[in-house]
């Protein structure tokens, strides 16, 4: 008997032993049934200890999140020290250049009312205090109703991951324009898989997941930045990967930049309305 389970356990730990040795050359095993057999289901069960995280009631952000904004304060923004250009040369000029935070500028100066974060015209983008690398991120976004206005000129912001990396924020009811810029976009790069706006005037939702691009030590680029993002709850991007900072005119590629940066939204010149922010570092 003892024997016989000793040889079962040979056969248990040469096939795990088999499994792992071909799993670090990256190729499968194909087992025999009868090793499959000697399988136990208790041997593929794992038992890992997970921080407990409290999920938001309503639409309350879930115990672990950062919080950005909850209508009471503009406290965690601050103004950017390096702005959206949106011109690849200029990235180029001063990207190399960026040390790691943190970045102490001047207080954010847009309008909060209502509980309300609201753009204002002309005064500049705003940055996050804290510093993100990967990162789950929720904001609520409103399109103030303008009939003089269209295009990209109709509600234009945006949310920048690392002050780098653009999903648009648009008035896209019934409202034409480029189709890799409009809501939802991440900004001439990707097209929304579909169009989900609500028409101007209501409370709009995005959940995004923004993976940062990995560099190595002299700066060759080791993976691209990826993101997927829901529109009020609807997936318009699905694990897309960038081809580097948003960039308005030109063509984008990479340049090794610091771990973690801000969240920078943008000032386009619309009164554009934010309620709900926050963030979960992954
Ligand atoms: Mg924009």
């Amino acid at each position: 008997m003892t024997d016989t389970m000793e040889k079962i356990g040979l056969i248990i730990f040469s096939i795990f032993f088999l499994i792992d040795l071909n799993a670090q050359k990256n190729e499968t095993v194909t087992l025999t049934s009868e090793q499959l057999k000697q399988i136990k289901a208790k041997a593929t069960e794992l038992y890992q200890a997970l921080d407990r995280v409290t999920p938001g009631e309503g639409s309350a952000p879930p115990s672990d999140a950062f919080v950005l904004f909850d209508g009471s304060s503009l406290d965690p923004w601050q103004k950017p020290f390096f702005e959206y250009s949106g011109s690849m040369a200029e990235y180029a000029e001063w990207l190399p250049a960026l040390k790691r935070g943190p970045y102490n500028t001047r207080p954010a100066d847009w309008q909060l009312e209502k509980g309300e974060m609201v753009a204002v015209p002309g005064a500049g983008h705003l940055v996050t205090k804290e510093l993100f690398g990967d990162v789950q991120f929720h904001i609520e976004w409103l399109a103030p109703e303008n009939t003089t206005k269209k295009g990209q000129d109709y509600s234009n912001s945006g949310i920048f991951f690392m002050g780098l990396y653009e999903v648009q924020i648009l008035n896209s009811f019934d409202n034409e324009t480029y189709s890799n810029g409009q809501a939802g976009a991440i900004y001439k790069q990707h097209t929304p898989l579909v169009n989900t706006t609500k028409p101007p005037g209501n409370w709009q939702r995005y959940d995004i997941i923004f993976s940062t691009p990995k560099f190595s030590e002299k700066g060759d680029l080791l993976s691209s930045a990826r993101m997927t993002v829901f529109h009020n709850g609807v997936l318009i991007q699905n694990n897309v990967s960038l081809l580097g900072p948003t960039c308005y005119i030109g063509q984008a590629h990479y340049i090794k930049h610091p771990e973690e940066l801000p969240i920078l939204l943008q000032d386009h010149g619309n009164p554009v309305r934010f309620r709900n922010i926050w963030a979960r570092k992954l």
